[in-house]
């Protein structure tokens, strides 16, 4: 079966469901998105795009944008990032504040929400929040190509309003002397980057560069050495759906990133770069339909790292 048939027929059978799960509700901004809508698209190794549903309808990646400041960081800091955070799964929700007790203040890993708050501090590196944010930004435009790329400011005030979680966990890492600025600073540039919104296609090709060894297979640009991107698929099979993370890993078999926005990028190394988007999330926070398309998507392909 052809890439695009395939694609199709995952938007007419489980793009259509009935049982999309909820969407986002803790974020009222979120919380209006309209649950019946998908997309998936896939960026291939050889350069071939292939999209299905509302491929070209922005959504806010919120965590996915994890994936991307914690390669910036690991640029900027190399292997000084682990001892900002560590790099086990944390079988907790993503915004879980109990194992930072337990760990003197020190996150898990990079993607749940602690660690992408100390991996937000470690980038800023003396500089403003817009700055930081314009590099973020910068970078994500030149991975995906697209210069329109940018944030969602009435997204990330309506998190900034309810961010109550957030500012406990930088204050209680704060705490135990972890982060190295303001925190009001360090949740700005958190809430921002969460808030950047981007379409199925710019988040694929966005993604080419974990397919490829750490260069865009297409472009040829090197982003970053075979073994950064090694690691960071490593995180992102271990840890990228947060407590939800072994079971991705089980119906899935790719490394993926998921946010409460509904997107999922799955990188499937040495042949593509997935995204995909249905706003509805499972009860751990990861688009319920979204996995459910690339669990199809692999056992058509046969794209699982464990085989086919
Ligand atoms: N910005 C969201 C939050 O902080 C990100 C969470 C997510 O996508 N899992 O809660």
């Amino acid at each position: 079966m052809y890439m695009q048939e395939i694609l199709d027929e995952i938007v007419a059978t489980i793009g259509q469901s009935d049982d999309r799960g909820q969407v986002a509700n803790y974020i009222p901004q979120l919380a209006c998105i309209d649950p019946n809508q998908f997309a998936i698209s896939v960026a291939m190794a050889d350069g071939r795009v292939f999209h299905a549903g509302l491929s070209d309808t922005l959504f806010s990646i919120q965590s996915i944008s994890k994936m991307f400041t914690l390669t910036i960081a690991l640029g900027k800091l190399g292997d000084a990032v682990w001892n900002k955070v560590g790099r086990e799964p944390s079988g907790d929700p993503f915004n879980s504040i109990v194992q930072l007790e337990h760990e003197n203040g020190k996150p898990r890993n990079p993607f749940i929400n602690a660690g992408a708050i100390a991996i937000a501090d470690a980038i800023m590196m003396g500089h403003q929040p817009k700055e930081t944010l314009a590099e973020i930004l910068n970078f994500v435009r030149f991975l995906a190509e697209d210069d329109s790329i940018s944030i969602d400011e009435t997204v990330a005030q309506s998190e900034l309003k309810t961010g109550d979680r957030n500012a406990s966990l930088a204050h209680f890492m704060a705490s135990f002397g972890h982060i190295n600025h303001p925190v009001d600073h360090v949740l700005g540039t958190y809430f921002h980057h969460c808030s950047i919104a981007m379409n199925c296609q710019q988040l694929a090709k966005a993604g080419l560069f974990l397919v490829a060894d750490g260069m865009d297979p297409v472009s040829k640009k090197r982003v970053v050495s075979s073994q950064r991107a090694r690691r960071i698929n490593s995180l992102m099979l271990m840890c990228g759906h947060y407590d939800g993370s072994g079971e991705f890993a089980f119906r899935v078999g790719l490394p993926g990133k998921s946010g409460v926005g509904g997107g999922i990028l799955a990188i499937a190394p040495g042949k593509a770069s997935i995204a995909v988007w249905s706003p509805g999330l499972d009860e751990v926070g990861n688009s319920k339909l979204g996995t459910q398309a690339l669990e199809k998507l692999v056992q058509q392909t046969g794209w699982s790292i464990f085989g086919h």
